[in-house]
């Protein structure tokens, strides 16, 4: 058995109106070809690069949100090699003076130290038309700022590198620095695997081929989304297992994820660390970040996802164990994570509401009936709200219901003025027309029954038309009594406190 010692390497497009040195619009969705170019990002003689101060301010806002130092000083170098895809046969980045370094993110309760952090412009694209024997260039995203996210080999398994991906994108998307879609190559994650002897040291990181194989690092790139970030890690472990255990050696290599064989395949095998031949960028001045600046930064920073759920579960009590059974409308995580706090702490939106429901309830209740409205709200946000907006989000235009009306809708719960049965009527009637609870259930006549005199009426009249049932039920047929109840619930279509149904019906058989 080896201990896996994997590293991270995330590159994320930031959301900003221009490219990273040129004012060339940075447009991700733009569909026709080397429309949004220059000649400043493509860096014919003469131009100038110009530093994009959002860009700048959103990376040192991720790299604050991940706990990092921000030097007072930074700059760019210049990283030399010859690709199609490179229209300068340069790309701008940062080698020795990162905007971020020594950071980390807290992976349940695990800190994964975080190296740095820096900024780069992006590539081109080149596209490969099916079937023919050439290969185009698309230079729309050659320039769009990049953010490279560097970690240090402290994870030890595919499920934390998955946890690992999915906190960053979360946080990327509290900070509003990026929308970071893995399929759209918005977050493009590489990981290195290694194994080291499960006892003693871990492998020296970056090695180039140690003699005995252990702590060879292989590279996986082409992972585009977080359930292939956590399969090729799998079966990488699985791999190089299997190799040591033959006595061979390990080759140090870039390997690429193919999704559908679920495997990884030798891309290159690195003989040696390129050399980029790293040098200043000569056109551009090093940053010198006053503090006011870096305060500036700091402020905007957001409640963050770890932090989000301390609270409500401080605050609001809830269990963590609570899943959602429809949970198909969640992203596709680890099951472990579909908790009520976890729906909240994704679906930012749908937290935010479930605060404004709760804060609608009346604010002198009794410590323990407050928190049954909490826990029923939060039952009927995760599970049956989730299912009728179908993925769309409570912000959107066409949601109609106000936390005002969802509140008093639980209420009515609560306090067994609507069954449940009727509750799903009454909340799918609030989607359709944004109209207030007490108004669809006065209209449709659909206050449960709770007299227990109009009951017994009912029940008796059932009785005496399904003797049959009746007869059953005294020979011990306990699907009888079943069979009764759903007549009396149906006669009152579905109105009717089935407790109360329940006790006077038992009641009623056995005198
Ligand atoms: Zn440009």
């Amino acid at each position: 058995m080896y201990k896996p010692i994997l590293g991270i390497e995330v590159h994320v497009q930031l959301k900003t109106k221009s490219k990273m040195f040129c004012s060339c619009p940075n447009d991700p969705d733009e569909r026709y070809p080397n429309l949004l170019i220059c000649p400043t990002c493509f860096g014919h003689p003469g131009v100038l690069p110009v530093i994009n101060q959002e860009a700048v301010r959103k990376v040192i806002k991720t790299g604050l949100a991940l706990n990092c130092q921000i030097p007072e000083h930074s700059k760019f170098e210049r990283k030399n090699y010859f690709y199609p895809d490179l229209p300068k046969g340069y790309q701008i980045s940062q080698l020795y003076q990162p905007l971020c370094k020594d950071g980390y993110l807290e992976i349940e309760g695990k800190k994964i130290r975080i190296r740095e952090v820096h900024l780069e412009e992006d590539t081109g694209k080149l596209v490969h038309p099916e079937g023919t024997d050439y290969s185009l260039v698309d230079f729309n995203r050659a320039g769009i700022p990049l953010m490279e996210l560097v970690t240090e080999p402290d994870i030890n398994s595919a499920k934390e590198a998955r946890e690992f991906a999915e906190e960053l994108h979360l946080i990327m998307h509290y900070l509003d620095v990026s929308d970071a879609d893995m399929e759209k190559g918005e977050m493009r994650v590489e990981v290195n695997v290694s194994l080291s002897k499960k006892e003693g040291k871990p492998a020296p990181y970056r090695t180039e081929g140690s003699g005995a194989g252990l702590g060879t690092k292989v590279e996986i790139k082409n992972l585009n989304s977080f359930r292939s970030v956590e399969r090729a890690i799998e079966y990488e472990i699985k791999r190089q297992t299997e190799i040591l255990d033959r006595g061979e050696k390990i080759i140090q290599e870039t390997r690429g994820w193919d999704d559908i064989r679920g495997t990884t395949v030798s891309q290159r095998e690195k003989e040696e660390a390129h050399d980029y031949r790293y040098f200043p960028e000569p056109d551009l001045p090093p940053l010198h970040h006053l503090k006011e600046f870096i305060k500036e930064i700091k402020a905007e920073i957001p409640e963050l996802p770890q932090q989000r759920r301390e609270r409500l579960k401080r605050e609001y009590e809830l269990d963590e164990k609570m899943v959602a059974e429809t949970s198909s409308h969640l992203p596709p995580r680890s099951a472990s994570r579909s908790s009520a706090i976890e729906i909240f702490v994704y679906n930012k939106a749908l937290g935010e509401y479930f605060e404004k429901v709760v804060s609608e309830f009346e604010p002198n209740l009794p410590r323990e009936k407050l928190f049954k409205l909490i826990k029923l709200a939060t039952n009927y946000l995760i599970t049956d709200l989730q299912g009728l907006l179908k993925g769309a989000s409570v912000t959107g235009d066409d949601f109609l219901i106000t936390p005002e009306n969802f509140a008093q809708f639980i209420t009515l719960i609560y306090e067994g003025r609507i069954s449940s049965k009727i509750a799903k009527m009454v909340l799918g009637e609030m989607f359709k027309t944004g109209a207030d609870p007490s108004h669809i259930i006065e209209e449709k006549g659909l206050i449960q029954i709770t007299d227990e005199a109009e009951i017994e009426k009912i029940v008796k009249e059932v009785i005496s038309k399904n003797q049959k049932a009746v007869k059953d039920y005294e020979l011990g047929k306990a699907n009888a009594f079943q069979y009764l109840i759903g007549q009396i619930m149906a006669k009152t279509r579905g109105k009717a406190n089935p407790q109360i149904v329940k006790d006077i019906l038992s009641k009623t058989l056995t005198p």
